[in-house]
């Protein structure tokens, strides 16, 4: 689009002279923007043919917003169609659009009332319909009516009141605006003046512009202003406004307002681009200088082409990964230290060392985590029997994550005895979660560096267990197993509990500084699982902080279970040996459990398991040797023989028979059955031969029940009546004196505790003794020994007192107590019983000893009713409140 030369104006306007109004034309459409007079465009016309009332081959374009039409229609540009191909479609749109309207009567009220009458170059106007006709604008013409011709449209227009011609008629006929001399050329020089301004500006529209400001007195204001908003990029509405508005002061004032948006918006798209540019420009500066530097610097020595690679190297691992600010700016300083390196210093390395582990570790990489309870519940059942109480803590514990939406800020910490399956819910936790595992053992940890790590200036130092834990894992919110937390030592080089604390407490470890990396660290999105055997040895402000859920061991149908379902299988795996081709018995793995392997927990279970499970692989691998050697062995024999007597048929099939009887001889039978009587024979003699060390027990031995942190047990306390110079250094010279008095000793590596608690019991049964039989001297006149079996174990705690009460007073009463009983308790020295801890592990102890009357405290009958059906059937319990109910229970 431009400007037309005068010549052709001219030309045109005595063309337009002649017309006579109202007039009937084709109509043309325009998409993008109007037409203005003066102004030339190139475009393709509708098919129409030279008629009576067209004879000069004029047409009116208007401006028809794009929107108002089809999508698909909205493709064509001015004209009916740019593309031959979509022709005829476009121009069916363009009839949709009108004749419907026109059907309504309103098709007028799509079109603009304003558009351009334009005229066909004369040369152009035998040119074939569907090549581009260059068409110049005339004036400004009114729209009348529509009307649809063969295969285009016909518009009638009438003339536009205001002549825009003539150089200083710029008043209209409502005389709005009537501009004198004067202000037509001060408004003429604005517009000159705007137009110079942007001509600097847009060098590409300077030929139009330019030809404007040179011919500015040939043209009227109404022209130029038309013609120079006409060379603006404005859209196609806001241009249409123009051509709309007939006085010419109101239109100055609007196209004045689209000049100078233009010369606003060329003005920022310069500036933008002078900005861009000179950004890439410092870029392209800095590259060219860092390469020279490199080169320079490796021309004399000063630093290898190394420094640049590994640098290089340590960009392209961290493209990709997100890294904190403050971890960042170490990573830079240290880039920034490393270029000033000799590479072969010392310094170069542990500085590469250094950054290797601030680029590797993973500062934010999170994995997602799954907090959906069924999945949960499924996973931990799938890898874990029964422990129905710790998994529906570990879903309550998942369900408060579900709804608060993350897992951080707690620690769990399982306690029990050994192979019970702590670290094991540990680990499928962390599959349950879909979050890596990391496990690290706290057991005998002495040194708080192995926690927090080594200052960098130590040769060989490293960071501590946290921190290469998270490097080797790649995420920053794995699960970290701790186990053996009750066993943490304390040394000269300093407290490992209080590093642990500073790891583990939520509102400290999201800023957890390492020694060896010096850039703190975020450790709160990690799900820290503790494993211990007891609480009373875990430092204070660590277990304040835990979460600490029991699990206090199995019995021997769970054991079974354990066993068929998950160990048997597992073992299988490891020794490569197939399920069809062992078989234990249910009796076998019953004898197993309760001859070998008696503790709490299943580990010994599952190591004689993998014992018997070896030997019947040995067998097999042995088997397997042996058949195949007596095969080439017979074969080889029958070849020999057969060279050699081949004249024997009979000697022959004395050799099939003799290789036959081999081979039967060596096949094993699948499966190998195990059955109890096979037990010796894979894991040797059985180790416990009852729990029970008395079958029946006699005089002043009696059962008790005692807990430790491997699960509850059977504790026999045994007392006699022993002569007084046995175990006197010195005896007194007065023998008689001394007997008198009486005396007891008690054995067995006992704590202080259980000391103190066998004096009340000696004082108590002494007293109750005169109370219930005040003949019986016996306590008051004997040197009396008690102990406590299985001396190699220390042992400790006030719930022997019932027992050991009980022993002195079956010696002193030269009666056993009933059969099939045993006791836990805390005396006094008035005679009240008083509750004591480990209930369930206690019972378990006394199930699998096949002991089935119980006595404990009245106190832990609550306990009692808490325990599971499969753990209490068959016992009878006796509570107690006082010493005497025990003595009438058994005496
Ligand atoms: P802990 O950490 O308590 O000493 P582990 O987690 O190492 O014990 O468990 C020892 C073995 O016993 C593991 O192979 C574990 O899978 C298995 N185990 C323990 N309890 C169960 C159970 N309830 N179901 C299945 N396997 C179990």
């Amino acid at each position: 689009m431009y400007p037309t030369n005068k010549k052709h104006k001219l030309k045109e306007h005595s063309a337009q002279e002649q017309l006579a109004f109202p007039m009937r034309v084709p109509l043309v459409p325009l998409l993008n923007r109007p037409l203005f007079p003066g102004v030339t465009i190139q475009t393709i016309l509708p098919p129409f043919r030279r008629t009576k009332e067209n004879p000069n081959q004029t047409v009116a374009f208007f401006f028809v917003k794009d929107y108002q039409l089809q999508p698909e229609t909205r493709r064509g540009d001015e004209g009916f169609a740019r593309e031959h191909k979509h022709k005829k479609t476009l121009r069916q749109k363009f009839s949709d659009f009108f004749i419907s309207k026109t059907s309504k009567g309103s098709a007028l009220e799509n079109l603009p009332s304003i558009g351009t009458l334009a005229v066909i170059s004369p040369s152009d106007v035998s040119q074939s319909p569907h090549s581009f006709v260059s068409c110049t604008g005339l004036e400004r013409v009114r729209a009348r009516k529509i009307i649809p011709s063969n295969n285009h449209f016909l518009i009638d227009i009438d003339h536009v009141a205001a002549d825009s011609s003539t150089i200083n008629d710029d008043s209209n006929s409502s005389g709005e605006f009537v501009l004198d001399p004067e202000q037509v050329l001060i408004y003429k020089k604005i517009i000159f003046d705007l137009l110079k301004e942007l001509i600097a500006l847009k060098p590409y529209f300077a030929e139009g512009t330019r030809y404007l400001l040179q011919h500015i007195k040939k043209f009227s204001l109404s022209s130029l202003l038309d013609l120079s908003c006409s060379i603006t990029t404005s859209r196609g509405t806001e241009l249409q406004r123009v051509l709309g508005t007939i006085p010419t002061g109101k239109r100055f004032n609007l196209v004045k307002e689209l000049l100078d948006y233009e010369i606003r918006f060329s003005k920022a798209r310069q500036h933008v681009m002078k900005t861009v540019s000179q950004r890439l420009l410092i870029e392209q500066k800095k590259i060219y200088l860092e390469k020279q530097m490199k080169e320079i610097k490796s021309e004399l020595g000063i630093q290898g082409k190394g420094n640049w690679d590994i640098i290089q190297k340590f960009r392209k691992q961290m493209e990709g990964k997100q890294y904190p600010k403050h971890a960042s700016d170490v990573i830079e300083e240290q880039f920034e230290k490393l270029t000033q390196l000799n590479v072969s210093s010392l310094e170069f390395n542990t500085t590469r060392n250094y950054l290797d582990w601030l680029v590797k570790l993973p500062w934010m990489t999170y994995q997602t985590e799954n907090l959906d309870i069924l999945l949960a519940k499924k996973i931990l059942d799938e890898d874990h029997y029964s422990l129905t109480d710790v998994k529906k803590r570990i879903l309550e514990f998942i369900a408060v994550g579900n709804l608060k939406g993350s897992l951080h800020g707690k620690i769990l910490c399982l306690v029990g005895p050994p192979g019970v399956g702590k670290t094991s819910i540990g680990k499928s936790l962390s599959r349950a979660l879909s979050r890596e595992f990391f496990r690290y053992s706290l057991g005998g940890l002495s040194d708080s560096s192995a926690l927090k790590g080594f200052k960098r200036t130590y040769i060989g130092a490293l960071p501590g267990l946290f921190i290469q834990g998270m490097k080797n894992l790649k995420t920053s919110n794995p699960v970290f197993v701790l186990d053996e937390v009750d066993k943490l030592g304390v040394s000269y080089k300093g407290d490992p509990s209080s590093a642990l604390l500073e790891a583990l407490d939520p509102e400290q470890n999201s800023e957890f500084l390492d020694h060896f990396l010096d850039v703190s660290y975020d450790l709160s999105k990690v799900l820290f699982v503790m494993t211990a055997n007891v609480t009373s040895t875990i430092p204070s402000p660590l277990l304040d902080r835990m979460e600490v859920i029991r699990i206090s061991g199995y019995v021997e149908e769970e054991k079974l279970q354990i066993a068929k379902k998950y160990l048997i299988k597992k073992v299988q795996k490891e020794t490569g040996i197939k399920e069809n081709q062992v078989q234990i018995t249910e009796n076998a793995i019953r004898t197993l459990i309760r001859d070998y392997c008696r503790e709490a927990g299943v580990r010994n279970l599952q190591k004689n398991l993998e014992k018997i499970h070896r030997k019947i692989a040995y067998k097999i691998a042995i088997s397997k040797n042996n058949s195949t050697d007596s095969t080439t062995k017979t074969a080889t024999a029958t070849t020999a023989s057969s060279s050699s007597s081949s004249s024997s048929p009979s000697r022959q099939k004395e050799v099939e028979e003799q290789q036959k009887k081999q081979e039967k001889q060596n096949l094993i039978n699948f499966p190998i059955i195990v059955e109890e009587k096979d037990l010796q024979e894979y894991l040797g003699k059985a180790i416990f031969l009852g729990d029970r060390i008395y079958k029946k027990t006699g005089v002043g031995v009696v059962t008790g029940l005692a807990w430790s942190h491997f699960g509850g047990a059977l504790s026999y306390i045994e007392s006699i009546k022993t002569e007084f110079d046995e175990f006197d250094e010195e005896p007194s010279r007065d023998k008689k004196k001394v007997l008198k008095k009486g005396s007891h000793k008690i054995t067995g590596q006992l704590g202080e505790v259980m000391k103190e608690s066998s004096l009340i019991a000696y004082t108590f049964a002494k007293k109750f003794l005169r109370e219930q039989l005040p003949n019986n001297t016996f306590l008051d006149e004997n040197k009396i020994h008690t102990h406590c079996p299985e001396g190699a174990i220390p042992k400790d705690g006030p719930s022997a007192g019932v027992t050991i009460v009980t022993s002195l007073i079956s010696l002193a009463l030269q009666k056993p107590v009933k059969e099939d009983f045993a006791m836990t308790g805390e005396i006094t020295l008035s005679g009240k019983v008083l509750p004591i801890g480990g209930l369930k592990e206690k019972v378990l102890a006394a199930r699998r000893s096949g002991i089935n009357q119980l006595i404990f405290p009245k106190e832990n009958e609550r306990d009692w009713f808490e325990l599971e059906d499969y753990i209490t059937k068959g016992i009878t319990p006796h509570f107690v409140q006082k010493y005497a109910d025990i003595y009438k229970i058994l005496f």
